[in-house]
């Protein structure tokens, strides 16, 4: 049951709950950013002759750092939201700046080699590495599992880039090395985690940290009784047979929800920290992870009818509010709410699906708009109903209808 619904907290994770930084100056709207959500959009910050680089020396809690980064956000207090060379984002108070200076030169990206060096030397003993055309996997469990990861992951990002490029949207390639860490057991998993997660950790098998700009999940082969407690098998061609089980369909979907949430974030499809309705980040992930078992993977295509959400709405269905789609495109209370989170999934994945095959052009250019917006900006209900207006029509009682008759009648 743990892993049930683990992609209902992915997304809003991350350490950004201090909230001073926030009142900016430059950035639309009065800046209540959610407590986690990350920052900008990496593919302009490196060409955009206006990014500021600076090396900022800060107390992070009991220890002294020093980072090179870009400055994504500067607050009019002095905060300011730093890139670093590896991705990761900082917000820094300025009460913890101990000093800093620009820099003229551009930042320049770790290299995957760099990135590993930092990597090992910043997870506990027993890691390897190991590096696939696109992805640093750093992982302490058995290389055949890890391999296993790296192709499910490599057949993502390729059919992600495919598949955008089919619906009109223009990809970037990541700036930063793409990182996925793997631990060996749910418990080494936990102790890791629990930093990044606090309670969430035993609810969540993997997930996207919008800070750290990594995945991190742990061997699941051993869960939900596919194989004994913590057994792993050493062997690539036993591991496709363990997760073609049924039993595993919800555990391959995690993985690729969230490898989903971090190409998302580092193609230039959704920027870190702007304002990202949920229902369309989470509904886009939840469309990308249908699992495929015809495939010796678990997954090979994108956009199958999810089995899970299909189900979770048509109960929904039954009970459905008259204002189900405007409380959806409002604002993200339904996917806070644990009461109501799993509807909301359900519906995203839904509308997702709706708009993907039926009215994508629209939504093509529904999302670059999205991704054109600045970062730290938060838009209140009403200006996210007009938004969607604009791009879906002014009627919502009409699309709700023609919504709704599309999932009913084609999705069966
Ligand atoms: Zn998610």
């Amino acid at each position: 049951m743990f892993y049930q619904h683990p992609q209902r907290f992915d997304s809003i994770i991350g350490k950004f709950s201090r909230v001073s930084l926030w009142t900016l100056v430059w950035v639309i709207s009065c800046l209540q950013v959610r407590a986690t959500v990350a920052a900008c959009q990496d593919e302009t910050a490196s060409t955009d002759k206006n990014v500021v680089v600076r090396e900022v020396k800060f107390r992070d809690g009991e220890q002294l750092r020093q980072v090179l980064g870009e400055v994504l956000v500067e607050a009019v207090d002095g905060g300011i939201l730093l890139q670093g060379t590896d991705g990761r984002q900082w917000a820094i108070q300025p009460e913890e700046i101990e000093n800093s200076r620009d820099v003229s030169e551009p930042l320049k990206p770790m290299t995957n080699d760099e990135m590993e060096k930092a990597m090992l030397a910043e997870l506990p003993g027993g890691f390897s590495a190991l590096r696939t055309d696109h992805y640093l996997i750093m992982y302490n469990t058995t290389k055949a599992y890890s391999q296993w990861t790296g192709n499910l992951l490599e057949r993502l990002y390729k059919a992600h880039f495919a598949f955008w490029k089919k619906k009109g949207v223009e990809l970037v390639e990541p700036r930063f090395p793409l990182v996925a860490i793997i631990f060996d057991t749910k418990e080494s998993y936990r102790e890791y985690a629990s930093k990044e997660l606090g309670d969430s950790v035993d609810a969540i098998i993997g997930y996207y940290h919008l800070q750290s700009n990594r995945i991190t999940m742990f061997d699941l082969t051993g869960v939900e009784g596919l194989l004994p407690n913590n057994a792993k098998v050493s062997r690539n061609v036993l591991l496709n047979e363990v997760l073609r089980q049924p039993g595993a369909e919800r555990t391959v979907a995690t993985i690729v929800h969230e490898a989903f949430h971090q190409l998302a974030y580092n193609t230039g499809l959704q920027v870190r920290l702007a304002d990202n309705p949920f229902w369309v980040s989470e509904g886009m992930a939840v469309y990308f992870e249908s699992p495929d078992f015809s495939s010796s993977q678990g997954w090979s295509t994108i956009g199958k009818v999810n089995q899970y959400n299909l189900r979770e709405f048509s109960n929904y269905l039954r009970q459905r509010p008259a204002d189900s789609l405007v409380t959806l495109l409002s604002d993200d209370q339904r996917f806070r709410n644990p009461a109501t989170s799993t509807a909301a999934y359900a519906e995203a994945w839904a509308l997702n699906y709706y708009l993907l095959r039926r009215r994508s052009k629209e939504y093509a250019e529904y999302l670059t708009f999205l991704a054109a917006k600045p970062p730290l900006g938060q838009s209140d209900p009403k200006v996210r109903i007009e938004e969607f207006k604009k791009y879906f029509g002014a009627d919502l009682q009409k699309f709700d209808q023609q919504f709704l008759n599309y999932i009913t009648t084609q999705v069966r």
